[in-house]
């Protein structure tokens, strides 16, 4: 069977992967299997989210109404109900439902009567709570498919230590990173100096490692340091996968929806208050709007450099008009010129302009020329992808360590 759960957390605590663990648990504890652990994440645009935007479904061996009175047992038990945004949903199937609802979870928005029209034709046990809104989440996890698929060791810290400052070892997870990467990421932000790795958050996570598969995760997981840790999970993924990505053209695209879009520089970009970087790209008579913004740090020097004619492929989330950049293709580089007044070839002198449309003269033998002299500027920046910092990248987006992107 597939056991789907979502919507169990607020931004006071607990945390869905943490509820997934501890049932994994008692699960094997009633003498059923657990065949994968799933963590997936869906739209990062969906306003009701927590956080992440995570939901995770088990596969296990065992009896079906058993394992479901465990989980909605387990649900009442630790869901921080208090919270008004938290309506867990429980879901249990014996066969997945149509991937296609993971699909659009990831890419698009969904509504709770189609999961429970979904869940009704699958004969499944399900449980809405509140609102019943977790219940697409639970749906969606079950239903996933993943076509590409990562790894997330989450450490959980004891329960006597949640809401106290998380003792991690820095310079461990540095080492764990250096030792590892690139078939590990996102442990820390060797660039900007910084860990990533830890949440800030009141939840029950002490630190997670995100690599290509569990091994790799465990080589960099035991060289890190820290307090006495609880239970450690490691989940199969759709992290680090593009998976919330849609092929889109300027113009077509829908709000609260990601996308790779190709378009051409119209203007230089230009850094608003607060250090945002934005410019525009077109497509026929369409234009589209892009931001870098500051937490993108290094990214936005990349940005800087783009000059009109210059192709690009954006990746990001389509909000409020604009694309946030995630990723970008420099496709082809444009070969800006600088114009200035021609040399008078017998003086040897800087020519200066005969008004305007007329050329120029030369101040000192009055020799005219009709063209000015152009300049290439040359191009530090050359084409190919440049990404966010892992401080700033979003938990779906594919860090081009893992390759670069195939659009
Ligand atoms: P948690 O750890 O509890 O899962 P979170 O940050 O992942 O925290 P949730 O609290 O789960 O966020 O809130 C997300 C809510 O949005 C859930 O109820 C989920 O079912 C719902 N949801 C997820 N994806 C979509 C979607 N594509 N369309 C509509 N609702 C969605």
């Amino acid at each position: 069977m597939l056991i789907g759960i979502d919507d169990t957390d607020s931004p006071q605590g607990m945390c869905t992967t943490y509820l997934g663990a501890v049932l994994a648990r008692r699960l094997i504890h009633e003498g059923m299997r657990i065949h994968e652990a799933r963590l997936v994440r869906l739209n990062p645009n969906v306003t009701f989210k927590t956080r992440g935007n995570a939901a995770i479904a088990l596969d296990v061996a065992g009896d079906s109404d058993h394992a479901f009175a465990i989980a909605c047992a387990i649900v009442e038990e630790l869901a921080d109900f208090s919270c008004e945004n938290t309506n867990p949903g429980v879901v249990v199937v014996d066969t997945r439902p149509d991937p296609a609802f993971y699909t659009k979870a990831v890419t698009d928005f969904c509504r709770i009567d189609e999961a429970i029209e979904l869940l009704r034709a699958a004969g499944a046990l399900y449980h809405g709570y509140k609102n019943k809104r977790g219940l697409i989440g639970a749906t969606a996890a079950v239903a996933s498919v993943l076509e590409d698929r990562t790894s997330e060791i989450l450490v959980y810290r004891q329960t006597e230590h949640w809401g106290t400052p998380r003792e991690v070892d820095r310079q461990s997870l540095f080492d764990a990173e250096k030792a590892t990467f690139p078939h590990t990421w996102d442990t820390v932000d060797t660039a900007n100096d910084v860990v990533v790795c830890v949440p800030h958050t009141p939840d029950p996570v002490l630190f997670g490692i995100r690599g290509e598969n569990p091994s790799w995760v465990m080589v960099a997981r035991q060289m890190v340091q820290s307090e006495k840790p609880g239970i450690e999970q490691i989940w199969v993924t759709n992290q680090g996968t593009d998976a919330h990505i849609l092929a889109g053209r300027i113009g077509e695209i829908l709000e609260g929806l990601s996308y790779r879009v190709q378009g051409v520089v119209v203007e230089a970009p230009s850094t608003t208050k607060g250090g945002h970087v934005s410019f525009t790209i077109s497509e026929g008579d369409h234009s589209l709007w892009c931001m870098a913004y500051e937490p993108t740090k290094n990214f936005r020097q990349i940005v800087r450099q783009l000059v009109p004619d210059d192709v690009v492929i954006v990746v990001g989330s389509f909000k409020k008009g604009s694309i946030n950049l995630e990723k970008i293709k420099i496709v082809e580089l444009a070969t800006p010129v600088s114009s200035r007044p021609p040399i008078c070839p017998p003086c040897n002198k800087r020519m200066t302009s005969d008004g305007t449309g007329k050329g120029w003269k030369c101040k000192k033998c009055g020799i005219h020329a009709k063209e000015p002299e152009l300049q290439k500027i040359s191009r530090t920046l050359k084409p190919g992808w440049f990404e966010v910092p892992p401080t700033a990248r979003r938990h779906l987006a594919k860090p081009l360590c893992r390759g670069e992107p195939d659009f």
